[in-house]
């Protein structure tokens, strides 16, 4: 039941809920468009999951493509996005984020410090009808972080992306580890220059800043206060009290999923989770809130899921890093197997699609067929390419599985020795012969991009020379897409199909607009921010009205 508030502690026209990309870009939208904006952060930092992550946006039709000659139009980027959304999201969902997340690109360049830049990265599926080899992804100039003066130190610090690197930089570096130079980085972090989502945070924040838009942090929103039906405030933690704050144009939840929530985790998600990448904020609050109100939930089995692993004794605020395996499933001499020592997916396809794999469910043994599943590699692997954190040729660290036979390697790990003997015969051949007639490993865009382009394949390669490695891989997150169905306008809906006014969401608290897919790296902040930029805009309209 929604308190009666006779003395708001503070009244604002917006309030965003979070200051990860979808928030922040809710709260400049709303002030652009003349309202008092606010932004409440439950953490002591500013930016969530979008600051400690690559910071790019998939943006079909953004002007920065164009500039660069590369053409797209809204039926290539329509035919694409529905294919891979497969009816999980309204149409005109689709068609909205189509039509105006260009215009949130063109925006956010002529009126705040984010400066984009074109980024190489095919889309994740550049086979199907539509689909671009690059274009659409967009990542972030460097950002000098002292230019937040007293906030600079609020900027959330990335355990990953701490090196001040480009999306593309850091993701064909695991194939050629040297190819930033290293006094190049130096230079660049004795410049104070932070990158990827960093830059994406530190330029929208220091808008916020610029701006004079308040950010209240250590601010948890717990409960919508509503009245005749319509949201407006707020009861918020904050300084050890309730706090309760008036929104007169609406509340635009902008607090993410529910990956650190075990609960809801295991009501709604196929499979487990056993790590996670963003910080540990991210605990469904934004669904409680808006299910309080009738909300109407969608798209709630799907999270953007990746193979994981933690190196042991590697942690970030006392938790394990959890590190994304990409290089080391995709590029050659690789390959990944479950208990059985079977191959069972194209290792190389994008990291939502793969783990659908990784979720499917055995009727036999009543059980996950494929988790944990293993990374197998060889030396010609660790001569050539990066492991995680370990250079090509460095020392084999402790935590990395090794023997010098492909039995013995799988008696250590717990796989049939006879199934890997089997399958890497048979992955050899299939190097040998030059085509993966498995699965299609090295045919794919994505994949032929993200692999070793002076191999011989970018992607096949034999495993025959010992010793031999396993890298276990779990199911990890970097967020859920599932939560409260909002329309074109960023309302949120109750489970009639009505607008509960004064309610919008945005980001990963948002039934996802691309249902089960992927539409290429940065699709995640992409269509976070473009609802942002739709909340903010109608949020602060419905103030004036
Ligand atoms: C290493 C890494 C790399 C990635 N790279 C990319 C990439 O390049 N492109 C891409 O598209 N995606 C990427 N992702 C995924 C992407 O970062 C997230 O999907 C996206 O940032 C989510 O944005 P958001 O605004 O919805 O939420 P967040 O950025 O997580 O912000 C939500 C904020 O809400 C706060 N909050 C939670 N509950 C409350 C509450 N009750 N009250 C107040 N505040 C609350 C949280 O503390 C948090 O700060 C990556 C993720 C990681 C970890």
């Amino acid at each position: 039941m929604s308190p009666t508030v006779k003395n708001w502690d503070q009244e604002v026209d917006v309030i965003a809920v979070g200051s990860g990309g979808s928030g922040l870009t809710a709260a400049i939208l709303a002030h652009d468009n003349g309202a008092k904006a606010l932004i409440l952060e439950r953490s002591d930092k500013v930016g969530g999951t979008t600051a400690v992550s690559g910071g790019g946006l998939w943006i079909p039709m953004n002007h920065v493509m164009a500039e660069n000659g590369i053409e797209d139009s809204r039926e290539e980027a329509l035919s694409y996005c529905k294919r891979l959304t497969s009816g999980r999201a309204e149409d005109d969902m689709v068609e909205t984020f189509v039509d105006t997340g260009h215009k949130l690109v063109r925006y956010l360049a002529d009126n705040t410090e984010v400066e984009f830049e074109l980024s190489g990265t095919p889309d994740y599926r550049a086979e199907e009808e539509g689909a671009k080899l690059g274009g659409r992804t967009l990542g972030q100039q460097f950002f000098e972080k002292k230019q937040l003066g007293e906030w600079e130190d609020k900027l959330r610090p990335s355990p990953l992306m701490f090196v001040p690197l480009k999306i593309d930089e850091a993701l064909k570096g695991i194939a050629n580890p040297r190819s930033v130079p290293v006094d190049k980085i130096v230079d660049r972090m004795s410049k104070g220059m932070v990158g990827s989502g960093n830059a994406l945070i530190g330029r929208l924040l220091k808008s916020c800043l610029d701006r004079g838009i308040e950010i209240k942090l250590e601010a948890r929103a717990r409960q919508l206060i509503v009245e005749d039906g319509r949201v407006i405030g707020l009861r918020v933690e904050a300084d050890g009290r309730d706090v309760f704050i008036r929104a007169k144009g609406g509340v635009v939840l902008a607090c993410a999923g529910f990956e650190w929530n075990e609960k809801m985790r295991s009501q709604f998600l196929p499979g487990p989770l056993s790590h996670h990448c963003s910080p540990p904020y991210n605990e469904g609050d934004g669904l409680t809130m808006a299910s309080e109100v009738g909300a109407d939930l969608a798209n709630m089995s799907e999270a953007w899921v990746y193979p994981g692993f933690c190196i042991p004794g590697e942690e970030h605020e006392d938790l394990p890093v959890s590190r994304w395996v990409i290089g080391e499933r995709t590029l050659p001499h690789t390959i990944m197997v479950n208990r059985q020592g079977q191959r069972f997916v194209n290792e190389g396809v994008n990291y939502n699609d793969i783990s659908k794999a990784l979720y499917y469910f055995d009727p036999n043994t009543f059980d996950f067929r494929n988790l944990p599943c293993w990374c197998i590699l060889d030396s010609q692997y660790r001569e050539k390419y990066m492991l995680l954190t370990v250079m090509p040729r460095d020392p084999d660290p402790d935590w990395l599985i090794k023997a010098d036979s492909l039995s013995e390697l799988a008696e250590m790990v717990g796989i049939d020795p006879d199934g890997l003997e089997a399958t890497v015969a048979r992955w050899n051949s299939l190097v040998e012969q030059g085509e993966d007639t498995d699965f299609g490993r090295g045919t794919g865009g994505y994949e032929r991009w993200i692999g070793d382009a002076d191999a011989p394949h970018p992607n096949l390669g034999p495993i025959d020379k010992p010793p031999y490695y396993a890298l276990q891989l779990d199911a990890h997150s970097a967020g859920t897409k599932g939560g409260p169905r909002t329309n074109t306008r960023g309302q949120v809906l109750n489970v009639r199909g009505d607008v509960i006014p004064g309610l919008y969401a945005a980001g990963n608290v948002m039934a996802g607009v691309s249902g089960p897919g992927y539409y290429g790296g940065g699709g995640t902040i992409g269509l976070g921010m473009t609802w942002g930029y739709i909340s903010g805009i109608n949020a602060a309209e419905e103030a004036k009205a």
